[in-house]
């Protein structure tokens, strides 16, 4: 709704400045800032999935009631999932890993190794492309439905959570989801493992500033992620933190 009437304002104050301009003899540079600005306001919008702006997702629970924080990692399985499970498994954590469609026909034995060791799995749609902030509402309800299909035939499971690929989501992906019905998880720790180098660097945006009830990001599809999770699962009990499974954060059903 609120989307609509900036869409509203936005097409109106172009009109106007193109009117101006060729009736008036005004400047073209206000037709500009107004183009840039609607992008802008749009992609600041569509990437900020704790924004809630198109659809409302999980990120955090401060309420929760221990002092525990949630680990979800996403773009699996791949090969470096498996020692993830094993450092998991030695800390008896559990955690949510929201798998990519085309991963899970690749590596299906360790995707179901994932959900024997008590994890939970989400959908991350079946292509997880680079175009995903330009899709139509149909592809990316084809996307996420692709990605469900895989997972209901490798494991007998209706998948109840969607986590969107680079978090982007726009209206198209509230179409989608609209139709599809899945509940959508976010993050409020984003340590941007994928793209940052140092270690040290990533831990720290963890652990700095870290509360109860957090919701933490990863990926398991590097070699680093397992190193990393070994040292973040021992700042944690330093900490006193316990880990609780996203869904029981939540409390949600990973499945229908
Ligand atoms: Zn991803």
């Amino acid at each position: 709704m609120i989307y609509k009437l900036i869409k509203i304002l936005f097409i109106i104050a172009g009109i106007t400045s193109i009117a101006f301009y060729f009736l008036n003899d005004w400047p073209v540079w206000p037709i500009f800032v107004i183009l840039l600005g609607y992008i802008a306001l749009i992609l600041v919008l569509s990437t900020n999935i704790q924004l809630n702006f198109f659809v409302k997702a999980y990120h955090n629970n401060p309420g929760f009631s221990e002092n525990a924080v949630a680990l979800s990692f996403d773009d699996g399985p791949t090969e470096e999932t498996l020692e993830i499970l094993d450092i998991l498994d030695r800390h008896q954590a559990k955690a949510a890993f929201f798998c990519i469609g085309r991963n899970i026909e690749k590596y299906p034995e360790i995707f179901k190794e994932i959900i024997d060791r008590g994890h939970i799995v989400g959908n991350h749609t079946f292509s997880h492309t680079r175009k995903m902030g330009f899709l139509s509402s149909k592809t990316i309800q084809a996307e996420i439905e692709k990605c469900d299909e895989i997972v209901r035939q490798t494991a007998g499971l209706n998948l109840n959570l969607f986590r969107p690929p680079f978090g982007i989501i726009n209206p198209k992906t509230k179409r989608a989801l609209e139709n599809t019905g899945h509940k959508v998880m976010g993050w409020n720790k984003r340590p941007y493992d994928a793209i940052t180098k140092s270690p040290e660097k990533i831990i720290h945006r963890i652990t700095r500033d870290l509360k109860k009830g957090d919701l933490i990001l990863l990926h398991d599809n590097m070699p680093k992620t397992a190193p990393i999770l070994e040292q973040l699962l021992v700042i944690l009990k330093q900490r006193n933190f316990r880990t609780v499974r996203p869904d029981k954060l939540f409390d949600i059903h990973a499945y229908n």
